[in-house]
């Protein structure tokens, strides 16, 4: 259709003009930068748990404008075979209402048993960072952050964990963070890509 898409998008907004703004990080994820599509319609992506769903407004008629797409060429991905382990621990962390989530200054795996104790005392998931899991201490699934899960709960407890903006980008929807720190220097990063707030605005 030759539009241009902005894929896996960290936030939406509008800008001044009015015009669909796509944040993107680059850089690593030093920057956030606002992409704005040459096309029309404008094509973004975002992932699950990024955005806050609209309550249903049953007033308005959507208008439907049917297009033309042609001829579409069968798929050559053949699904040899599915595999789904939702009872597994941090595959619902999406949906968690609290979330304690450790940092590599927990110091190893062997330390993650009173962490596990605090997470069940008040009924919250287990998260954590990409150096956490790069270290083999948790899976995966537990992943917060720009290459992990975006995550909305009440509560978000950071437990030894930096907090730098690759990480916050996946709790910018979490209503009370709590930090416990070492280290006076280690703020945690909280960057509002959405909402009222400009795409740049930044509160430690
Ligand atoms: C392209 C890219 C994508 C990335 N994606 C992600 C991502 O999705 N998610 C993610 O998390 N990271 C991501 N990262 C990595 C991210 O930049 C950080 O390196 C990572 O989040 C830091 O992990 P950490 O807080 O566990 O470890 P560290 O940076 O080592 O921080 C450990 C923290 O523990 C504190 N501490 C140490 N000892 C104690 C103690 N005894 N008591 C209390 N506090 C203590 C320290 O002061 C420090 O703040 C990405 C990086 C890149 C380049």
């Amino acid at each position: 259709m030759h539009l241009g898409l902005t894929g896996d998008c960290v936030g939406l907004d509008i800008d001044d003009e009015g015009r669909l703004s796509q944040l993107k990080p680059a850089f690593g994820g030093s920057i956030v930068a606002p992409i704005l599509s040459r096309t029309l319609p404008n094509m973004a992506t975002v992932r699950p748990g990024i955005l806050t769903a609209c309550e249903p407004d049953d007033s308005i008629e959507p208008v439907v404008n049917r297009i033309e797409v042609g001829t579409v060429e069968a798929s050559g991905v053949r699904v040899l075979r599915s595999v789904s382990d939702e009872s597994a621990e941090g595959a619902e962390l999406e949906h968690a209402a609290r979330i304690v989530s450790v940092g590599k200054g927990i110091g190893g795996p062997e330390n993650l048993g009173p962490i596990r104790e605090l997470a069940s005392a008040f009924g919250a998931s287990i998260g954590t960072t990409r150096d956490v899991c790069d270290l083999g201490w948790l899976p995966r699934q537990y992943q917060i952050g720009l290459s992990g899960k975006a995550v909305a709960p009440e509560l978000y407890v950071a437990v030894a964990l930096r907090g730098p903006f690759n990480h916050t980008v996946g709790i910018q929807r979490s209503g009370t963070i709590v930090a416990i720190n070492n280290s006076a220097r280690s703020q945690i990063q909280i960057v509002r890509l959405i909402s009222e707030a400009s795409p740049t605005s930044e509160k430690s």
